[in-house]
């Protein structure tokens, strides 16, 4: 049994994932900003009170970051999962910016996941070989075509970098570090026309937290068990 953070997991591809993890019978410490306003955490913590506990953390707030961190106290954590994420602003063109969103979207998706990560070290060097998988895209591949989304992807693209930095700096204490592309998912961000359910994202993403070695540290995985250029 692993202990498993989850950073907005309070709906979509987050949501999915501690209903996932608790069903085969991991811990899971899921965040969100507010938890007493998600009701679709409630209804999983009522069906998994045992292994399901919600956390209040807004990524972007030192404050919070360092309250949470301070709740963990010296338990040991084995997986944290950076899921939380912004889409940016409505005008993100590389010919018509809206700059104030850009820097809001590089906060969320690119400075959090480090800041927290930073935070839990402690819990995750008391784990059982800790790995850290930030949920990135395909939409930030140096590789992807496309040129909508500047704002999204050049976070996105941003914190992949941050991340194969990290995987560095953590190899010599044995705390794997991956980024994933969650597939295009039906969630509020992905939108109706999506090709994948949370729960076939979220299946996928599980599976690639079961297969992080340091061996592998860093990689950038898909939810359906290829990897991906970054
Ligand atoms: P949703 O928009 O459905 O959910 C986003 C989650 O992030 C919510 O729980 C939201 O909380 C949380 N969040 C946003 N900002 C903050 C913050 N400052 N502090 C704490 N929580 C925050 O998106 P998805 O579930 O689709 O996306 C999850 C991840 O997957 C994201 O990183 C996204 O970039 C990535 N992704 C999604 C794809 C898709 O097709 N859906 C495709 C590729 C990548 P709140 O409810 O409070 O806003």
């Amino acid at each position: 049994m692993a202990t498993i953070l989850i950073t907005g997991a309070n709906r979509g591809i987050g949501l999915a994932l501690v209903e996932c993890f608790a069903a085969r019978g991991d811990r899971v410490i899921a965040t969100a900003r507010d938890p007493s306003t998600v009701e679709g955490l409630a209804a999983v913590v009522s069906r998994f009170p045992d292994l399901v506990e919600v956390h209040a953390l807004e990524v972007t707030d030192p404050v919070s970051i360092a309250a949470l961190a301070a709740r963990l106290d010296d338990r040991p954590l084995d997986v944290l999962i950076n899921n939380a994420g912004v889409i940016g602003p409505q005008r993100q063109s590389s010919l018509d910016m809206d700059f104030a969103g850009w820097l809001d979207t590089f906060r969320v998706n690119t400075l959090a996941p480090l800041a927290v990560a930073q935070a839990l070290l402690p819990a995750l060097r008391r784990g059982d070989h800790a790995k850290i998988l930030t949920v990135s895209t395909a939409m930030g591949s140096m590789a992807a075509k496309g040129s909508d989304r500047v704002a999204y992807r050049s976070s996105k693209a941003a914190v992949n970098k941050v991340m194969q930095c990290l995987a560095t700096d953590l190899r010599g204490e044995g705390i794997a570090v991956a980024v994933c592309h969650p597939g295009w998912v039906k969630t509020e961000m992905g939108g109706d026309g999506a090709e994948l359910t949370p729960e076939m994202s979220a299946t996928g993403i599980t599976r690639i937290v079961d297969r992080m070695s340091i061996g592998h540290s860093p990689a950038f995985h898909v939810w359906d068990g290829t990897t991906m250029q970054w």
